[in-house]
């Protein structure tokens, strides 16, 4: 019977590194264009994952703190975007329209402002309350009162 060698796993932290210079290699885009931009900050936030390999934050006052505030807001009551409740009868896009109160603070706003998503999110509105997104929804959400707090919250954004 052949003898199996014993096989070398490279540490993670140079797995990391492959991973990031294929990533780099293989992307090349140009500096000043959004896609270019949106890949920086990507390479950003992989550096700075990359670099807690070598020095691991310890717990502070700080960090604790923001773990908190985290927490607070991803837990309970919040649409994760599965779209399983899709479609509705009257063309809202549920899995976009209710979480925009966490959209807008989670992500860059601008997108989310636009026209176009300002119609989506007027189409709440027109909501029949046939109640067909709740009962789809795997995490028991109320939907239709979500979308409502949720436009609400819009409304008050776009107002400034
Ligand atoms: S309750 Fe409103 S949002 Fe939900 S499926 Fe019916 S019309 Fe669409
Ligand atoms: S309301 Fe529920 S099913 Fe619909 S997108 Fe959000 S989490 Fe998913």
């Amino acid at each position: 019977m052949k003898k199996t060698e014993s096989e070398y796993y490279p540490p993670v932290e140079n797995l990391l590194d492959l991973i990031y210079e294929h990533y780099t290699e293989n992307n090349p885009v140009e500096k000043n264009t959004v896609a270019g931009k949106a890949a920086k900050t990507k390479e950003k936030e992989l550096e700075e994952w990359l670099s807690y390999m070598a020095e691991t934050p310890t717990m502070n006052e700080e960090l604790t703190a923001y773990i908190e505030k985290e927490q607070k807001e991803l837990t309970g009551e919040f649409c994760r975007g599965c779209g399983y409740c899709m479609p509705c009868p009257a063309g809202i896009m549920i899995n976009q329209c209710a979480r925009m109160s966490l959209m807008l603070r989670r992500a860059p706003s601008k997108a989310w402002l636009t026209p176009q998503m300002q119609a989506e999110m007027k189409k709440i509105e027109v909501c029949l309350h046939c109640n067909q997104c709740m009962k789809k929804c795997p995490y028991e959400l109320n939907t239709p009162e979500l979308l409502k707090k949720n436009y609400e919250d819009y409304k008050k954004v776009l107002a400034g």
